[in-house]
């Protein structure tokens, strides 16, 4: 009977087994997690990818999030999310899965490691984060 364990980090769920594969997997979710800083980063706080899944080496159903403010940068400032976007008939980026709320806690609800450092990635400032 397989016991599998598995460790939360950030908003990754990480599937423990035993030996390498088990370092393995928990290296690799690190890595994602920095990449999905550094995507935050590059894009000017206005989208990453998130959801990653799959297994030994291939990642598939990715979600691209994004910032509502990325809509209003789009169609201007009476579009300042999804809903407003619907009611105006206009199009919303990457569907249902790009939750807002998703969106605003990342930079809260992310945890910087070894690859962060690595990358040149700063720790974020949530002090605006926590006041919402
Ligand atoms: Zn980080």
């Amino acid at each position: 009977m397989s016991t599998n364990t598995y460790a939360r980090i950030g908003k990754l769920l990480v599937k423990l087994e035993t030996g390498k594969t088990c370092v393995a997997e928990y290296e690799t979710a690190l890595f994602l997690c920095a990449v999905q800083h550094l995507q935050y980063e590059k894009t000017h706080q206005y989208a990453y990818v998130s959801d990653f899944q799959g297994y030994g080496g291939m990642l598939s159903d990715p979600q691209i999030m994004t910032s509502p403010e990325l809509l209003k940068l789009i169609y201007g400032d009476e579009v300042d999310g999804d809903e407003a976007a619907s009611r105006l008939r206009k199009n919303t980026l990457f569907g249902d899965g790009n939750v807002e709320v998703g969106f605003k806690k990342f930079a809260l609800k992310h945890q910087c490691n070894h690859f962060c450092t690595w990358m040149d990635l700063a720790p974020f400032d949530v002090t605006d984060s926590l006041d919402e």
